[in-house]
């Protein structure tokens, strides 16, 4: 069977969960999963140039400048891994770096097939991310409540111990909030527009939430 490269772009505001629902549906549906936050935070640890310049901006909450951004998408989006279609985690956070994917997949003969957006209200998003803790080593994410690890503190998979995110306290997380509803939440009207875009309820459990994505794909033909 012949089948296409499949793009899909996960939107929504930060702690709704894109991470986590990113990473099962790049599994489930064989694509690579492209998450900008997790590639800088990458980068930040690594102590690289893009690294040191992305690192003040990521933990004011702040986004990181364009062109830095754009860069890391690029390289992704030419790798060999990518050629079956990837879940944009994270990107585009504004209308600048939509028209930049646009244009990147239109040179590979590609757009994007369908926006996913999670919908999450404030209040949870709140307390989400201040008891989010993640693995430094592979990037799990678990939730001191909601879905702690085995023991207590360290990662389930590969036992490193879990750390809270630098941007994960009050002010960068407030910071945070208000850039998605001025920068990022305007591309919900860009992709409506098209017709692509899926709005799926992203409270319950991560099953729940992974179940509603699915259906939200079935209206794309690979
Ligand atoms: P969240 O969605 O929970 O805020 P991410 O891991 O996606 O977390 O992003 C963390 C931070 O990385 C952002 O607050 C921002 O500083 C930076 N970042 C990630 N993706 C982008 C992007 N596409 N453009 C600019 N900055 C980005
Ligand atoms: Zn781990």
């Amino acid at each position: 069977m012949v089948t296409r490269a499949l793009d899909v772009v996960l939107l929504g505001p930060p702690g709704a969960g894109k991470g986590t629902q990113a990473r099962r549906l790049a599994e489930a549906f064989v694509l690579l999963h492209i998450s900008t936050g997790d590639l800088l935070r990458d980068e930040v640890a690594r102590g690289t140039a893009p690294g040191l310049e992305a690192k003040a901006f990521m933990n004011r909450g702040e986004l990181v400048p364009d062109e830095v951004v754009g860069r890391m998408l690029l390289r992704q989006l030419h790798s060999q891994q990518a050629s079956v279609g990837c879940v944009y985690d994270g990107y585009p956070r504004t209308t600048a770096q939509a028209h930049l994917l646009d244009g990147l997949l239109a040179e590979l003969n590609r757009r994007i097939d369908v926006a996913l957006f999670l919908d999450v209200p404030d209040e949870e998003l709140v307390t989400r991310m201040a008891g989010r803790r993640s693995c430094p080593a592979c990037g799990s994410v678990y939730h001191l409540t909601a879905h702690p690890p085995k023991d207590g503190a360290n990662c389930d998979g590969c036992g490193s111990g879990l750390v809270l995110r630098d941007d994960d306290h009050d002010g960068a997380i407030r910071e945070r909030l208000r850039v998605y509803k001025a920068a990022t939440a305007p591309l919900l009207d860009l992709y409506r527009g098209r017709g692509i875009l899926r709005e799926i309820a992203g409270t319950g459990t991560p099953d729940q939430v992974h179940g509603r994505l699915r259906d939200g794909m079935r209206s794309v033909k690979r």
